[in-house]
């Protein structure tokens, strides 16, 4: 027999609850929003329509895959970044809201006068290049990564945004694949490596540990071995005067901005996140 929505909807919105999932509600409601294809406040406009059998069960099954731990985003293939839509699938990280301090920082450091050229160091879904690319539109962006299927995504993001023109990427273990030619061209770097401390992934919630992609949130032993590398080879890549900027750990700022000092870099600063923890690093090559 065919329910309404309402019905429907506090039905899964129950489950979700009864399975201590803290976004309960929220959940519940994206999941049928992207079933039926209404905005989450359609779903409150047309509470009384009845939805079919066929859409009831299709629902239904996300939410029991969101009991079992898998997040939202990845049921979607959904996540808003910086405003702007990103399709992301289990190959890449979720972009984080945290990360948009990052991408408002840069923004902030960009010449937007002139042609920009911005290195987007383990793109991911290409959330950041693709957003600084979207806000400063002179800029031209260079995504790498080392995984083929979360390049499919950030390319599928660059067009679903607009910006195909603008950023390109490249497959590449951090600088082996980046070509030579463009030692010393690069205006700003800007990356969101995996930092988490090998040991302290398990520790993490299930969503993160069991669903999304350990690649890209180990960062070694102590969680700081992207930022080592990143700073010795990708300072050959900046110009004099270019900018490194990095999303860090809560409790990383200290060792990352160290980290610049020793490499030679300038003007070395940390920023915080709206929790006012440290969030953000950067430093100007001499
Ligand atoms: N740059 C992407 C993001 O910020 C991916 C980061 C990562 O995989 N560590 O979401």
């Amino acid at each position: 027999m065919k329910k309404t929505i309402e019905k429907v909807l506090a039905e899964g919105k129950a489950l979700l609850k009864d399975a201590h999932i803290r976004t309960w509600a929220l959940d519940g409601e994206i999941l049928l929003s992207h079933v039926l294809s209404f905005s989450r406040v359609q779903l409150f406009t047309h509470s009384k329509d009845e939805i079919s059998e066929e859409q009831e069960k299709v629902y239904k099954d996300l939410i029991y895959r969101r009991l079992k731990g898998t997040p939202t985003q990845y049921l979607t293939n959904e996540q808003e970044f910086m405003s702007l839509p990103f399709y992301v699938n289990n190959h890449v990280l979720i972009p984080r809201q945290d990360t948009e301090i990052l991408v408002e920082t840069a923004l902030e450091l960009i010449d937007r006068k002139k042609e920009f050229q911005v290195l987007d160091v383990c793109t991911g879904s290409g959330c950041i290049g693709i957003s600084i690319a979207y806000y400063a539109p002179l800029s031209r962006v260079i995504g790498i990564d080392i995984s083929e299927p979360a390049l499919n995504v950030a390319e599928h993001n660059a067009k679903l945004n607009q910006v195909n023109d603008r950023v390109h990427f490249i497959k590449s273990n951090l600088f082996k694949g980046v070509p030579e030619d463009l030692k010393g061209t690069i205006d700003m770097i800007v990356s969101n490596p995996p930092y988490i401390p090998t040991d302290e992934i398990k520790g993490l919630m299930k969503e993160v540990s069991e669903y999304e992609p350990t690649i890209a949130l180990d960062g070694g032993k102590d969680g700081l071995d992207f930022y080592r590398f990143i700073v010795k080879d990708g300072k050959e890549y900046l110009k004099s005067g270019g900018i490194l900027l990095f999303e860090i750990g809560y409790n990383q700022g200290d060792e990352v901005a160290w980290l610049l000092k020793s490499h030679g870099f300038n003007s070395v600063g940390i920023k915080k996140d709206l929790a006012g923890l440290n969030r953000v690093v950067f430093g100007i090559k001499e």
